[in-house]
């Protein structure tokens, strides 16, 4: 099945305990994008960069099966910069820089050749920019999903609830959940969002796992205990990219399927926060990733 990714495709600048970065290329499209090659082939991508940008990676995307022709360079432009700074515990980031450039302006325009697309993953955006993806779609796709950010929630959040009544599948993490849904209690909170539109909620704890909820139904995955987590940037768009990518792959929207989705989604943001930026996800391949779903395999199994 084929996938449209949208979101921001930009350059970070990194600092965690372990080192620092200059620029190199980020932004939650990109992370998406390369976790979700690993499952599907045809890969729709709808993104704004200037002309300042590293076109190999969007050569090397290209050769993992990620179409372009979405990707708009604006000519004399810079393209979407973000800059943060990991605390020692690697839990919590200070945001240094964000400058939209060319996302302050982003109109996404879908090719017609995307039209046809079955899954949609909408990266964090402006609410009303991921919605007009929506509206931009001649037919309802089988499954929307949609990842959004506290500064949205208190900024706009109308915005985002007209938004959220158009999707299928909200990821946030427990902060963000406990804002939007103004309880406290996760089990509370899921009901209350799920009233919002949202069929499905994953609720994603960083090194503490992802929830995932749908009615009575409820799932839990832990994150993999790792010796060193190196860099946690893109780590929620890369469990984006594996859970949606997984999805398209198999085309099942069992609640048994979702839950295989979200240990697959768990699995690659193993893998990203290993490395910095995305240096890691470029370096998978299917046996690899295999490897680790055993590993979560052996770390959830109990006999009872
Ligand atoms: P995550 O660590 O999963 O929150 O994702 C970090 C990525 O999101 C970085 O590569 C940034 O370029 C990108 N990012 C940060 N802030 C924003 C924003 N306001 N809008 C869109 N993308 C952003």
């Amino acid at each position: 099945m084929s996938l449209l990714v949208v979101g921001s495709v930009a350059y970070d600048a990194i600092e965690t305990p372990f080192g620092k970065t200059d620029k190199i290329v980020g932004g939650a499209a990109t992370y998406i994008s390369y976790a979700a090659s690993y499952f599907v082939d045809d890969i729709r991508l709808v993104a704004v960069v200037g002309d300042d940008f590293d076109f190999e990676v969007v050569k090397d995307l290209e050769s993992r099966g990620v179409r372009t022709s979405g990707l708009q360079v604006k000519q004399g432009e810079k393209s979407f910069f973000w800059s943060g700074r990991y605390h020692n515990n690697m839990n919590s980031r200070d945001t240094l820089i964000t400058e939209l450039n060319v996302l302050g302006s982003f109109d996404p325009i879908i090719p017609d050749a995307y039209q046809d697309t079955d899954y949609v993953m909408l990266g964090n955006l402006q609410p009303l920019v991921q919605q007009q993806v929506l509206n931009r779609l001649n037919k309802r796709p089988k499954l929307v999903a949609l990842d959004t950010m506290n500064f949205w929630i208190s900024s706009v959040p109308e915005q985002l609830k007209a938004t959220l009544a158009m999707i299928d599948v909200l990821m946030i993490n427990d902060e963000e959940a406990r804002q939007l849904s103004g309880d406290y209690s996760l089990v509370k909170a899921a009901k209350t969002i799920q009233a919002m539109g949202p069929k499905y909620l994953v609720i994603k704890k960083g090194e503490h796992g992802a929830l995932l909820f749908h009615g009575e139904n409820m799932f839990f995955a832990p994150a993999l205990p790792l010796a060193q987590v190196f860099d946690p940037t893109g780590a929620g768009d890369t469990f984006a990219g594996g859970f949606m990518g997984y999805l398209a792959k198999t085309n099942d929207l069992s609640f048994e399927n979702m839950k295989r989705a979200i240990v697959y989604g768990s699995a690659m943001a193993s893998y990203c926060v290993e490395r910095f930026g995305t240096e890691r996800l470029t370096q998978l391949d299917e046996g690899v990733i295999e490897n680790r779903i055993a590993a979560f395999k052996s770390l959830m199994h109990v006999a009872l």
